[in-house]
Parts: structure tokens; C-alpha cells; sequence
């Protein structure tokens, strides 16, 4: 079945504008809304028929491809409802092209990139920023002073590129429109203008202090609020401190990549840290204290019982990294490890082995049978 014309459908003449187009679907579809024609599969049928002309007449781009090439530009895509009352259903949007169809006239349905004939604003770049801290600062938070070259819009000509009193003229190639066409084969193509990029004006007396260019380079100075708790490798996003838009279009963002520096104490492991302690060999065996100095710069007293072996943890609560967006702290823990006794004197060997020949199995009840321990299991 042949489809009904979209300008007919509405109602409206060929010429009819955006105002008519909107006024016309408006009437249509509150009369042949399925609200009010419950059950009438005619009206709901005509309702869809409605909605997909006005979504294709209400885009300049399409409604330029309907008038030219009738229903079958858009025939092979499949288009779905898309009605503008919600719902179920696809748009144009959703890729309503065959990917032929999107080579050929990508561009000219807007499908291309970046490059909408918009006057050739364009959106300015992304930067990033390297920035290290320590540990401590890490832990505390802070608010960095930082210096970014980037790129500004021009002050004297607001960014036009045009120097103050004279104004941009309109490009000579493409009468403003941004875009020249060429016919090639059976089609008519349309490409950015090579005059002027897209921007559909050119400037014959350029701005001295940006030389046209709209922009210029600068060192901005931004302060920078660093959490508390923020992990290595964590970006923050500065939105729009990025480089200036071009022809007015919005400016980019600024990434801040995070590394925290390795700490000389302190291993952290998320919102935990860990410190490995040395203690002596007899303090470890006889019981001792001693104070640890942590990230807040208060002192924690660790007190170790007796026979306290290597690798043992103790947690001190709450003194690990601050959690970020909470009150909550991680634990720091406390890992001995036993230092073995080097350079011994005279007595002190001669004490030692007076120990070791008093010691019984159950002082050293790991060491003691281990060999044999061992032996018995591989035989
Ligand atoms: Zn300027
Ligand atoms: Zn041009």
C-alpha cells in the first residue's frame, strides 16, 4: 500500500513552516489521539501516521531528504513510531538509515561528527593534568594552586576572530551556508565549505591580538579541590576548564590524573594501611611497647604481649585513610617482624648459648620438631 504524503497527512502546503507544521500536528493528533478514539483502530493507525510525519517534517535535514527523494529516504531503515507522547518505538534517531543510506548522506542528515552546519562552533579540547601528592596529603585533603596553559577565548573580539568595529563577512563560496554542494553521479553531495571550514563567514580583517583565530593561548591559574582519601590514579573533572570553544561553541573539560607517591612507612591497600615494625628479638620474646607516629601526627601506643612471633598484626582502629564522600577512616595494622641479633660479643654469645642450652620444646614448639616433622610427611 502506497503511503500518504507527509505534508498531506498534516494537512499543510509544501511551504507551510515551522509554526504551521507544529499548529497542524497539534490539531491531528489530539483528534486522532488514542485517548480520545478508544478501540479505534483507524485512529490509532492514523495517530502513528501523524506523529511519524511531523517527526520527519519538523527536521530541516530530513524534510530536505523527504522533499527530494519522497518516502524512499527513509524506506529501508525501518522507522518505527516515535511518538512524541512517549512510548514504545524507535526514531529516526535510533539509526532509521541502511548504513548505505548513512555513507551517503551522513553528512547531510547532520550524521557526520562534530561538523554541524552551526556556524562552525566547535567544542574546545580536553586536557589533562599530571598532579602528585603524598601520602599525608592524601590523607588530609587539600586545595592545589595549579597553572594550566590552555587556551582562552579572545577578550578584544569575544572570540569572533574579527577585529573590534568590523564584523566577520559572509563567505563568498557558499553564501553562509557553511556547506558547498557538488553533483557526482546521480547524487548531489554536500561538503563543508573549504572557504571558510563550516563556519559560513570569513574574516577579511582579523582580530591583532588573536590573529583571527578567535583564541588565545594563556596560563590559567585554577585552585583544585582534592578530597580527602583520594586513591592513585583517581581523575577529577573540572568541567569547562578544559580549552575554550571555537565560534562560540562550549569548552572542553580539565582532567586532573591523581598519583599518590609511595610513603617510606605507610603500604596502603584501599582505605587500609599497613606498617611493618621491627622489633628485637628479645623485646618480642619478653613483651615491650612502643609508639607508632601516624598519618594525623598523633602517636598510637602498640603494646605486644609476650612471645609475640613475626608477622603478627595488630590493628590500630580508625587510623587508616579517610574513606571518601564519608565519615569513615580505615584501620592502620601493625606488622612485626623479628630482627635477628647481629655483631654479638663475647658475652652476649657466651649468654645466648647458655639460653639455648636451657631452652625446651615448648619455648620453641614450631622450630623444635619441624625437621622431623618434615622428614615423616615425604617418606
Ligand atoms: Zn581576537
Ligand atoms: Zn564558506
Amino acid at each position: 500500500m502506497a503511503k500518504a504524503d507527509f505534508y498531506e497527512l498534516l494537512g499543510v502546503s509544501k511551504t507551510a513552516d515551522e509554526k504551521e507544521l507544529k499548529s497542524a500536528f497539534r490539531k491531528m493528533a489530539m483528534k486522532y489521539h488514542p485517548d480520545k478514539n478508544p478501540d479505534d483502530k483507524e485512529a490509532e493507525k492514523k495517530f502513528k501516521e501523524i506523529n511519524e510525519a511531523y517527526e520527519t517534517l519538523k527536521d530541516p535535514q530530513k524534510r530536505a531528504a523527504y522533499d527530494r527523494f519522497g518516502h524512499a529516504a527513509f524506506e529501508q531503515g525501518g522507522m518505527g513510531g516515535g511518538s512524541p507522547f512517549g512510548g514504545g518505538g524507535q526514531g529516526f534517531a535510533g539509526g532509521g538509515f541502511s548504513d548505505i543510506f548513512e555513507d551517503i548522506f551522513g553528512e547531510m542528515m547532520g550524521g557526520g561528527r562534530g561538523r554541524r552546519p552551526s556556524g562552525g562552533r566547535e567544542r574546545g579540547a580536553d586536557l589533562r593534568y599530571n598532579m602528585e601528592i603524598s601520602l599525608e596529603e592524601a590523607y588530609a585533603g587539600k586545595t592545589a594552586q595549579i597553572r594550566v596553559p590552555t587556551t582562552i577565548s579572545c577578550d578584544v573580539c569575544n572570540g569572533s576572530g574579527a577585529k573590534p568595529g568590523t564584523k566577520p563577512t559572509t563567505c563568498p563560496t557558499c553564501q553562509g551556508a557553511g556547506r558547498v554542494r557538488a553533483a557526482q553521479g546521480f547524487f548531489s553531495i554536500e561538503r563543508t565549505c573549504p572557504t571558510c571550514q563550516g563556519r559560513g563567514q570569513t574574516i577579511t580583517d582579523p582580530c591583532t591580538k588573536c590573529h583571527g583565530h578567535g583564541r588565545i593561548q594563556e596560563e590559567r591559574s585554577l585552585s583544585v579541590n582534592i578530597p580527602a582519601g583520594i586513591e592513585d590514579g583517581t581523575r577529577i573533572r573540572l568541567t569547562g576548564e578544559g580549552e575554550a570553544g571555537l565560534r562560540g561553541g562550549p569548552a572542553g573539560d580539565l582532567y586532573i590524573f591523581m598519583s599518590v607517591k609511595p610513603h617510606q612507612f605507610f603500604q596502603r591497600e584501599g582505605a587500609d594501611l599497613y606498617c611493618s615494625v621491627p622489633v628485637s628479638m628479645t623485646t618480642a620474646a619478653l613483651g615491650g611497647k612502643f609508639d607508632v607516629t601516624t598519618l594525623d601526627g598523633t602517636k598510637s601506643r602498640v603494646t605486644i604481649p609476650e612471645g609475640t612471633q613475626t608477622g603478627k598484626q595488630f590493628r590500630l582502629k580508625g587510623k587508616g585513610m579517610p574513606i571518601m564522600r564519608s565519615n569513615q577512616t580505615g584501620d592502620l595494622y601493625i606488622q612485626i617482624m623479628i630482627e635477628t641479633p647481629q655483631k654479638l660479643t663475647k658475652r652476649q654469645r657466651e649468654l645466648l648459648q647458655e639460653f639455648d642450652q636451657i631452652s625446651s620444646k615448648e619455648n620453641n614448639p614450631e622450630s623444635s620438631g619441624f625437621f622431623a616433622k618434615m622428614k615423616e610427611f615425604f617418606e
